[in-house]
């Protein structure tokens, strides 16, 4: 069996980093999304258990000291993590595990996961990054405002990450992608007995 790994996918506000994980899940079937816990309030058309797990603080302070996350962070002024479990579960059938989530749980991932593999996704210009979280229109000037200063501050990790996807186009994006997860897929250290699960006899 190969084994499974974790994919970490980051990159700012406006990116469209939400879009492309859309489209690639649903373009790989056999990819499984983890679903973040959320203290944020559910945006129109947002679904409890699909989208995040939308609870309240006094949840997720007693989810964060029963260790119940794999790691958790502070984003634009509410909590979000990701649930251990799940995670782990899936890992160890041998899945490929897609978590959208911020660079400061990405770097915690990281410590505790090396191994996991880690995109960020990055908008074509500045400009357009602007241009695209104020049309979102989802949020208010001030959480606008909050999402694009954090922007800058999030632009700079991208250091810490194995692979850059610049979204001009998500088709593109999505396919540069799949090229990832397929190299990945491939490495000699994803698999176990490799030649006897290709069956090449050895000797
Ligand atoms: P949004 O509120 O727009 O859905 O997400 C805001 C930010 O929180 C995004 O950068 C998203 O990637 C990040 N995020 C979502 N889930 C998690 C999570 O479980 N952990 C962390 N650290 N960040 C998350």
């Amino acid at each position: 069996m190969s084994k499974g790994f974790l994919l970490v996918v980051s990159g700012p506000s406006g990116c469209g980093k939400g879009t492309i994980c859309k489209e690639l899940l649903r373009r790989n079937k056999d990819l499984i999304f983890s679903v973040s816990a959320t203290t944020r309030k559910p945006r129109i058309g947002e679904v409890d258990g699909k989208n995040y797990f939308f609870i309240d603080k006094e949840k997720f302070d007693s989810m964060v000291a029963r260790g119940e996350f794999l790691e958790y962070a502070n984003v634009h002024n509410n909590s979000y993590g990701t649930p251990k479990k799940f995670v782990i579960d899936n890992i160890g059938k041998g899945e490929i595990v897609l978590l959208e989530i911020d660079v400061q749980g990405a770097l915690q991932i990281k410590s505790v996961y090396p191994e996991a593999v880690f995109i960020f996704i990055l908008p074509p210009s500045m400009e357009e990054l602007k241009n695209r979280i104020i049309k979102r229109g989802t949020e208010t000037k001030k959480d606008i405002d909050i999402r694009l200063k954090n922007a800058l501050k999030e632009l700079k990790f991208v250091d810490e990450y194995d692979y850059f996807v610049i979204n001009d186009k998500v088709s593109d994006a999505v396919e540069n992608i799949e090229a990832i997860i397929t190299a990945e897929r491939l490495k000699v250290k994803r698999h176990k007995n490799l030649l006897k699960k290709i069956n090449i006899q050895e000797g």
